[in-house]
């Protein structure tokens, strides 16, 4: 069931998850659109989450934008319209550079495997803040199973920083260490089927990786004459229009739905550009998800031994970091 939509304000708005926003151009949202999109979002009853780019809208669109109850997602450093309160509990601050320290309640930290190995340490500091760190990884495409040891190495390091916060009574949230222990079944991305996005073309697209791939293919076009596609999945005229919806949905992906790393994303566009189908994962997904389902597993284990915690979670011992090696099991 729907219960999200996300409006992405502007052809420059901040990329917050897997996919870069390659688009440089500006391109605001007519207000028109804008208003339609948030009717859209009244009449199905979901929340709007707004993303930001990196410079300040016209005053008029602060008006319309606060309308409506909403979370905000928002280049760090950037207050795009005036209104954005420093304490917003539901507020995502994004970037792509490892901040000294933390302002918001939620960072989404987005970086690539090589940076992110490099600037270990200064993430690990960045766990006392108390605010919720989401690391992204945006070259997952790249990641090859020699590098298996150096991401376990890395998770072991941060769990050891983790237990000791532990120890002081101090359990903020870290994406790939902490979501898995806390879950119970599966809660990954869902877009196309949780979540929805409204692009500054008034189209829907399943996510903002598919509206960025789009337009570049319209770009590469109009410069190099390659075919270009229509990823978008409806609009606000007609409505959402989902080819084979069910094609998305956890049921009928015959890997994720026998998988108990809960906290992956499953991230479709990723899933899409790596295996030509949206329901079928990639190696590399799987695996670097399974790394982190079993330091989860380990700093779940460790923190145990301190006092009682989350008593109703299972991560059971596995022997395999990617379920297509044990599909014949299922
Ligand atoms: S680890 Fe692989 S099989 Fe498991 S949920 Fe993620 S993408 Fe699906």
């Amino acid at each position: 069931m729907l219960q999200y939509l996300v409006i992405i304000l502007d052809d420059t708005s901040v990329a917050y998850c897997h996919a870069d926003n390659p688009l440089k151009e500006r391109h605001l949202m007519p207000i028109e659109i804008l208003k339609k999109g948030i009717l859209f979002g009244m009449k199905q009853n979901l929340m709007i989450q707004y993303v930001f780019p990196n410079y300040e809208l016209p005053k008029e669109y602060s008006e319309v934008i606060e309308s409506i109850d909403n979370v905000k997602i928002y280049p760090m450093g950037c207050k795009p319209i005036t209104g954005i309160s420093d304490d917003g509990e539901t507020d995502v601050e994004v970037t792509n550079v490892v901040p000294e320290k933390v302002g918001a309640k939620n960072l989404v930290l987005r970086l690539t495997f090589g940076k992110m190995l490099k600037q270990r340490e200064t993430i690990a500091k960045l766990f006392a803040s108390g605010a919720r760190i989401n690391l992204c990884i945006t070259d997952v495409e790249q990641f090859t199973d020699e590098q298996i040891e150096a991401y376990q190495k890395v998770l072991n390091e941060w769990n050891t920083t983790r237990l000791e916060l532990y120890k002081h009574g101090q359990s903020p949230q870290f994406n790939l260490l902490t979501d898995r222990m806390q879950l119970e079944k599966m809660h990954n991305c869902e877009a196309g089927v949780s979540n929805i996005t409204l692009a500054p073309n008034g189209k829907f697209y399943l996510c903002p990786a598919f509206y960025y791939d789009e337009q570049m293919k319209v770009f590469n076009q109009l410069n190099h004459h390659n075919p270009s596609s229509d990823n978008s999945v409806g609009d606000l005229e007609r409505g959402l229009d989902i080819p084979n919806p069910q094609l998305l949905q956890l049921d009928h992906a015959p890997l994720c739905r026998n998988c108990d790393a809960y906290q992956c994303r499953r991230c479709i566009w990723l899933n899409r550009k790596l295996t030509w189908d949206n329901n079928t994962p990639s190696h590399q997904q799987c695996v670097m998800a399974h790394l982190e389902r079993n330091a989860s597993r380990d700093l779940l284990n460790d923190i145990r031994k301190v006092g009682e915690f989350m008593p109703q979670i299972d991560i059971k011992e596995i022997n395999y970091l990617d379920p297509f090696e044990v599909r014949k099991e299922f």
